[in-house]
């Protein structure tokens, strides 16, 4: 049979339908998905070395032949395997532990290579427990000794030496049938090797160096992919879909912004006026506002809405949580009411609401709006495509303009980059008047001090305090649950004299309003909460925020937890506990203390926990590369300008018709996660 890239893996040999069930686990069903499934790092076998010259310490690869292969015990009763190899220039003995087999497939007389460490055993340097290749012939290529060895991620009955077994094969029958896809110009602009290079040398580098230009051109690869599909997403948007212009002259916009009690930051106004300019257009806005916390989003967001009314059009705002949709909808109604405009909140199964504009969850999908003008999505990435796309279905053939925001501080050379589809704005300053909240990493035996001061503090500013536990795991779980209730029940006695709440994301929405609203009204001085108020919630008495088991997060969540205090008059504080020792743990919390900017702080994390710490294990809906790095920035800008050279020439791809079949299938990188 005849293999293409497509044919189903089971077809090659020595894979067959179980083989191919467990490859379908890693991710790969066809012989093109192999060629993709990359590995992760290399033993390195290269040093080769004549056995009467091996040294104890040393990893080599020696070449002889078998002397003595035979099954032994060692003097606790553990099986072993010992064999005698010799060459030209010398013998050594060779170990195994617990591997019977090996007896049945190393003979006496074969040639073998063996790759792994020598060590002093007893009184003589011996091999211990190397990988093994046999030589059948001389001048056929080593796949697991004698050279930089693959190591991909396994599963259960699966292992590297199998698959590189079998990647071995398809590259040899299939590499010529890859076509390159990135023109010429900027492979040799940027110096990046050939894709049927690439793949070979990712598998198998006959180098360090052949590695490293691998793994360069397949992560532009990756990069420029991800990006040029971004790009063609935004070109379709803009050259498919249609929308309302809608526009408000300068008196009545300033009608509505001196009515607020403060005045718009810098940052406010710059995002203000590319919405604008992106509203008046007959194309539909498609924009990202990035600002923490309290930044000020909402504000901005709802005179986009107030301009939409005054165009006749309504305005429905999408948020992922009941709490943040009722806390926007306060936001907005404040400013709104006294434009004399009616302001609707859709949760649960709450009845039909017509009113002009609208503020909501994802219930708001489940009804229908004619004349919509503005879709406001907050946190958008906590909803899925389909959904959005639900939303901004549009009313006969204009789509409405389209708001996301996120409070996900990300880079900006980041942003810009995985949000290519988007426009993006981003607020940075903090509307003034914001203090920044005095963070400190507590050491374990100061615990006690801290809950005193603590209550001292409370009582002398009549403030409020959040104190925060981990997920146990990944998800809100019973266990999650469990561990805050029980740390309810410990803090009643650290705190007898003030009233404690007690939030967690099992609770009813119903159950969650009321506490949430026993502390707004301040009648609990503390909430113990699960991270679900991570996102958003405004309360300007809370003062304090405490945080066990900081290091469980990553810097920008605990950013985004201390967001939640020092919205008020008064300072505030932030205090990170963890139970770990370890110093490099201590040293990224105390970044916290000294650094206040959320784009910062996720640079920081980027550099010391990598990309896919980054946003923690939450869902944040950020593509994770699997060969890539955020934190390569070098490659991430020339992947961004050599996008800017091919689409200038031809901003359909057109005139690059692999590339553009290419970008159509998608990215095909394969990690077996
Ligand atoms: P975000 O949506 O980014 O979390 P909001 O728009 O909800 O921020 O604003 C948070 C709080 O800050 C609100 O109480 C809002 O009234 C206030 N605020 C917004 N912009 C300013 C500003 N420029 N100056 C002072 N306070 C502001
Ligand atoms: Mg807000």
């Amino acid at each position: 049979m005849e293999l293409s890239l497509t044919t189903p893996i089971q077809y090659i040999p020595r894979v067959g339908p179980v083989m191919a069930a467990k490859l379908k686990k890693l991710g790969v069903e066809t012989v093109e998905d192999i060629l993709w499934y990359v590995p992760f790092r290399y033993d390195d076998y290269s040093l080769k070395s004549p056995i009467s010259r091996v040294q104890a310490g040393e990893t080599v690869t020696i070449r002889g032949t078998v002397e003595r292969m035979t099954n032994a015990f060692t003097k606790t009763g553990k099986k072993l395997q010992q064999a005698k190899v010799t060459d030209a220039s010398g013998t050594i003995d060779v170990v195994w532990f617990n591997q019977p087999f090996l007896a049945q497939t190393i003979h006496k007389g074969d040639n073998v290579n063996l790759s792994g460490k020598v060590e002093w055993f007893g009184n003589k340097v011996v091999m211990q427990s190397p990988e093994y290749e046999l030589v059948e012939d001389n001048h056929a290529v080593s796949l697991h000794t004698g050279r930089l060895v693959p190591i991909y991620p396994e599963t259960e009955g699966l292992s590297s030496k199998w698959l590189r077994g079998r990647v071995h094969f398809v590259i040899k029958e299939c590499i010529h049938k890859v076509f390159e896809y990135i023109p010429n110009s900027i492979r040799n602009k940027y110096g990046l090797i050939e894709i049927q290079k690439a793949i070979e040398y990712i598998h198998f580098p006959i180098d360090k160096n052949s590695a490293k230009d691998a793994l360069r051109r397949l992560s532009f690869d990756e990069l420029f992919l991800t990006l040029l599909q971004a790009h063609e997403q935004k070109r379709l948007w803009q050259t498919t879909q249609h929308a309302h212009p809608i526009s408000l002259a300068r008196g009545p916009l300033a009608n509505i912004v001196q009515t607020l009690p403060f005045s718009l930051t810098g940052d406010q106004q710059k995002a203000l006026t590319e919405i604008l300019d992106d509203l008046a257009k007959p194309i539909p806005m498609n924009r990202l506002l990035e600002g923490d916390v309290g930044s000020g989003k909402t504000v901005v967001a709802a005179i986009a809405m107030y301009v939409a009314y005054k165009n006749g059009f309504r305005s429905v705002c999408m948020a992922p949580t009941q709490i943040l949709a009722e806390q926007h909808f306060a936001t907005i109604k404040k400013m709104l009411d006294p434009m004399g405009i009616d302001i609707g909140l859709v949760t649960g199964n709450k009845k039909m609401n017509q009113a002009p504009v609208l503020i909501g969850t994802h219930a708001l999908l489940h009804q229908s709006f004619n004349n919509v003008g503005l879709v406001v999505i907050d946190e958008q990435h906590r909803f899925g495509v389909k959904q959005r796309m639900q939303l901004t279905k549009g009313n006969g053939n204009k789509t409405p303009h389209l708001l996301t925001m996120t409070a996900t501080p990300i880079p900006r050379t980041v942003a810009r980059a995985i949000y290519g589809n988007l426009d993006l704005s981003i607020l940075e300053t903090m509307p003034s008047g914001r203090k920044k909240v005095k963070t400190w990493v507590v050491p374990k035996e100061k615990r006690k001090n801290a809950y005193e001061w603590i209550t001292k503090k409370l009582q002398e500013t009549g403030g409020q305090a959040f104190i925060i536990c981990p997920l146990i795991e990944d998800s809100e779980t019973l266990s999650s649950v469990k561990a805050v209730k029980s740390e309810y029940a410990r803090l009643q006695k650290v705190f007898p004299k003030l009233s404690i709440g007690l939030l967690h994301g099992r609770l009813k929405p119903k159950g969650k309003t009321a506490v949430l609203e026993r502390f707004q009204t301040g009648k609990d001085a503390i909430l113990l909460s699960t991270p679900v108020v991570e996102v958003g919630i405004d309360i300007p008495n809370a003062v304090i925020m405490l945080i066990e088991g900081a290091e469980r997060f990553g810097l920008s969540q605990l950013h985004q937890l201390r967001g939640r205090v020092g919205r008020g008059r008064i300072a505030s504080f932030c205090l990170l506990f963890t139970e770990s020792d370890d110093p490099t743990t201590t040293k990224r919390l105390k970044a916290l203390e000294t650094i206040h900017s959320g784009p910062k702080l996720a640079e920081v994390d980027l550099s010391l926990r990598g990309p896919g710490e980054l946003f923690g294990t939450r869902q944040h809906g950020l593509p994770l590369f699997k060969v890539a790095s955020f934190s390569d920035t070098l490659l991430l800008a020339q992947t961004q300008e050599a996008i800017r050279l091919l689409t200038s020439e031809s901003p359909d791809l057109a005139q690059f018709p692999q590339l553009r079949e290419r970008v159509k299938k998608g990215i095909i990188m394969r990690t077996g996660d």
